[in-house]
C-alpha cells in the first residue's frame, strides 16, 4: 500500500488501534478480525457507533471464508469484507472505492452543516428587529399567544409592558432619522439591561416595544417598568455635537385578570395603560383598575 502512494499507520492490536483512530482520524482502517484481546468486530463496533469518529471506512480481513462472519461484521457496519490471503490488486481497489465514498460522505457532511448554519441563521433573522437587535413582531404574536395559554392553563402569572417613546417625532424632526435610530437601538440596549434572561423584548411597531414578563405578579411587574423608565431617562444619547435624553411611558397588564380572556385583550389593556401615561404627562408607568 505505501508503494502505491498510501500513508500507512500501523496498529499491534484492538485496543492500540482505537488509540491511534482517534488521535489520526485516518481516512480508512483495514484490519483483522481475529486479533488479541479486541477483535476487529469489537472496534468497527466502536468506530461505528461513536459520531466522535466520523465516518471511516472499515474494511474487515478474514481468513475464514465463512458466511456467517462476513454477516456479522456487514451488519455491526463494516463496510467491505476481504478474505485472505489478499490479493494486492483487489486490496487496492476495493481501498481506492472505499476512499471515494469517504470523500462523498465527507463532503455531505460540509453540506449539511453548511446548510445548518444557513438554517439557524435565516431563523435568527427571521424573528429579529435587526435594528434594535430585540425580537420582531412576528416573533412577539407567535411567543404572546403561547406564554399567554400557558399562563392561563397552569393559572401562572403573567406580565406585559408596552412601552413608547415620548415626543420622539421631535428627536427625529430635530436630529434626523439616522440618530433617532441611535436612539432606539439604545432604548433597547437599556432595556435587555434591566430584565430576566427568560423576559422577552420586541419591537411592537415603529417606536413601541413590548416586554412579556412570565412568571411575573403585576407588583414585580410595576418594580421592572419603572427600573426602566428610570434608566431610560438618565440615559444620554450622543452623536457628535447632538446629545439627548429621552423620556418612555410604559402601560402594563397582567393575568389572572377577570376582564381579560385572550391574548388580543391582554395586549390591548395594556396599550390602555399606555394611553393613561401619555394622558397623565408621560414619563410614567400605568396599569388600569380591574373592571
Ligand atoms: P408620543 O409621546 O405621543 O408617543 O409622541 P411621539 O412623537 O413619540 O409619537 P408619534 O407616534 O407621533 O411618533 C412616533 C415617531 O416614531 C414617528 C416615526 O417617524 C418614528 N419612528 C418610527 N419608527 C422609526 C424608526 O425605525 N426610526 C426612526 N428614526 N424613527 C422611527
Ligand atoms: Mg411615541
Ligand atoms: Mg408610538
Amino acid at each position: 500500500m505505501e508503494k502505491a502512494g498510501f500513508e500507512i499507520i500501523e496498529a499491534q492490536d484492538g485496543r492500540e488501534s482505537l488509540g491511534v483512530i482517534r488521535d489520526r482520524k485516518p481516512d480508512l482502517v483495514l484490519m483483522d478480525v481475529e486479533m488479541p484481546g479486541m477483535s476487529g468486530h469489537d472496534v468497527c463496533r466502536i468506530i461505528k457507533s461513536n459520531s466522535g469518529f466520523g465516518f471511516i471506512p472499515v474494511i474487515l480481513m478474514t481468513a475464514r471464508d465463512d458466511v456467517e462472519t462476513k454477516v456479522q461484521g456487514l451488519e455491526i457496519g463494516a463496510d467491505d469484507y476481504l478474505v485472505k490471503p489478499i490479493n494486492p490488486m483487489e486490496l487496492n481497489a476495493r481501498v481506492k472505492s472505499m476512499l471515494r465514498l469517504k470523500e462523498l460522505q465527507d463532503e455531505l457532511v460540509a453540506i449539511n452543516e453548511k446548510l445548518k448554519s444557513m438554517n439557524d441563521k435565516f431563523r435568527e433573522l427571521s424573528t429579529t428587529d435587526t435594528l434594535m437587535g430585540i425580537g420582531n413582531r412576528r416573533s412577539f404574536d407567535k411567543r404572546i399567544s403561547y406564554e399567554f395559554q400557558r399562563a392561563q392553563r397552569y393559572k401562572k402569572q403573567l406580565s406585559l409592558l408596552m412601552l413608547d417613546l415620548d415626543h420622539f417625532k421631535r428627536v427625529n424632526d430635530k436630529y434626523g432619522h439616522p440618530f433617532g435610530d441611535k436612539v432606539l437601538k439604545t432604548v433597547a440596549r437599556v432595556i435587555n439591561g434591566c430584565i430576566r434572561q427568560v423576559d422577552i423584548v420586541a419591537r411592537y411597531g415603529g417606536e413601541e416595544i413590548v416586554i412579556v414578563l412570565p412568571e411575573t405578579k403585576i407588583e414585580e411587574a410595576k418594580l421592572v417598568a419603572e427600573r426602566i423608565r428610570k434608566a431610560v431617562a438618565q440615559t444620554v444619547i450622543s452623536d457628535g455635537d447632538d446629545s439627548v435624553s429621552i423620556t418612555v411611558s410604559i402601560g402594563i397588564s397582567n393575568v389572572p385578570n377577570e376582564s381579560i380572556d385572550s391574548s388580543e385583550k391582554f395586549i390591548s389593556w395594556a396599550d390602555k395603560a399606555l394611553y393613561l401615561a401619555k394622558e397623565n404627562g408621560r414619563n410614567r408607568v400605568e396599569c388600569l383598575e380591574e373592571e
